[in-house]
């Protein structure tokens, strides 16, 4: 980070005197955060498939060249339907969710080294325990990754898993006194949420994006049998409804937190 600090929102004068945020464009954050780069940038997935979710903002990263690590914190077995591809044990339904997001990472171009899978415990219910051992995982990503963006659903969604990933995330941000900006993503299950950023993107980018999000061949098949349309139109119904609102094709949108 530059010495000169970012404030956030951002705000500037409408016309009648009140004072708003204005949402940047993807392409602008760097200069408006003054942020030097190459960036580090970790992603904090809940499950396996939330990378993908927000695929063509970490594509702009990743084609500028900077680093990106993802973190897994969850295995996703209790997202697979019994008896897909013949897994029906937690060990297997586990080893098929990682194997679709190997495949995922392989295909976007993220290195194998840049991957890991943390399989955080978790309770009853299937959601990660809001703990210190749990809070040590986190923090040893967040020390070895050196981010300067930390990317992750918002923590105001109806999902357990994503309210608990901010939840850790937060608690060890602010307990560190990290310096960094939290990237929020919208997700099918966002509540309410401020956009600060967007992504907009295009038909050809929405392919790439839907191929990608098809390698979840267990949630793809999840949602044609749920909901009749697969993972790849779901994640892309709600990028093309945020883009609808700012006049473009399709848009990941974002929230962002300054930590320091
Ligand atoms: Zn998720």
């Amino acid at each position: 980070m530059d010495e000169k600090k970012a404030q956030w929102p951002l705000f500037e004068p409408s016309s009648d005197l009140a004072f708003k945020p204005v949402p940047l464009m993807l392409d602008q954050l760097l200069e408006k955060l003054h942020l030097t780069t190459p960036l580090n940038i970790l992603v904090l997935a809940p499950h396996p498939d939330d990378f993908d979710a927000i695929a063509v903002t970490l594509r702009f990263f990743q084609q500028r060249g900077d680093t990106i690590h993802l973190a897994v914190l969850t295995n996703g077995a209790s997202g697979v339907e019994d008896g897909f591809a013949g897994a029906h044990t937690d060990e297997e339904k586990t080893f098929l969710r990682e194997a679709e997001q190997i495949a995922s990472c392989r295909f976007f171009g993220l290195a194998p080294e840049h991957l890991r899978f943390l399989r955080l415990p978790l309770d009853d219910n299937g959601n990660p325990f809001l703990d210190d051992a749990n809070r040590q995982r986190i923090r040893v990503c967040l020390q070895q990754s050196h981010a300067d963006l930390v990317f992750m659903p918002h923590g105001n969604d109806s999902n357990i898993t994503h309210q608990r990933t901010y939840a850790l995330f937060r608690s060890v941000a602010l307990e560190d006194k990290l310096s960094l900006w939290a990237v929020l993503n919208q997700d099918a299950k966002t509540q309410v949420m401020r956009t600060d950023l967007y992504t907009p993107f295009d038909e050809v980018s929405a392919q790439w994006k839907a191929q990608l999000l098809r390698l979840h061949a267990s949630q793809h098949q999840r949602n044609l049998n749920m909901r009749g349309h697969g993972f790849d139109e779901r994640v892309l119904a709600i990028n093309r409804q945020a883009g609808a609102a700012r006049d473009v094709a399709y848009a990941e949108v974002f929230e962002l937190e300054r930590f320091e």
